[in-house]
């Protein structure tokens, strides 16, 4: 057997690098380059445990909580990442729509910008109601 095939061996049926993964080394280094300044003996235990915990999820087995665990991960940055896109479009939607949120459902609306009381129904669940633009 190789050197190669033994290190291939070696990381089969590991979870391996995944979305978490990379966003607790990256929390990682930010602490690292925070340390170069701060100089606090907190914070590099903190970077030791973020980088034990990113050690452990890359060499473990269990599958199935680890994928989980990236699941819940990714539903979060998902919704972090969807606010800063949704307030971008706002940005450079700002002089031809306006968005209002549904009372109901809670979507995101994006209404043409006309001044004026209209009165909306809901694409998603049908709600009408009266927005003031
Ligand atoms: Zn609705």
């Amino acid at each position: 057997m190789t050197f190669k095939e033994k290190i291939a061996r070696f990381f089969m049926g590991r979870n391996g690098p995944d979305r978490f993964y990379r966003f607790l080394i990256i929390c990682c280094l930010v602490l690292l380059v925070i340390n170069l300044f701060a100089r606090s003996a907190v914070i590099y235990a903190a970077e030791l445990l973020l980088l034990g915990y990113a050690f452990f999820r890359f060499m473990s087995k269990n599958l199935y909580k680890r994928q989980a665990e990236n699941r819940k991960y990714m539903e979060l940055e998902n919704k972090v990442t969807g606010f800063f896109r949704l307030q971008k479009r706002k940005f450079s939607d700002r002089k031809t729509h306006v968005y209002r949120t549904c009372p109901s459902c809670k979507k995101h609306l994006r209404l043409p910008k006309k001044k004026g009381q209209h009165n909306v129904c809901c694409p998603v669940c049908g709600n009408n109601f009266s927005v003031r633009v």
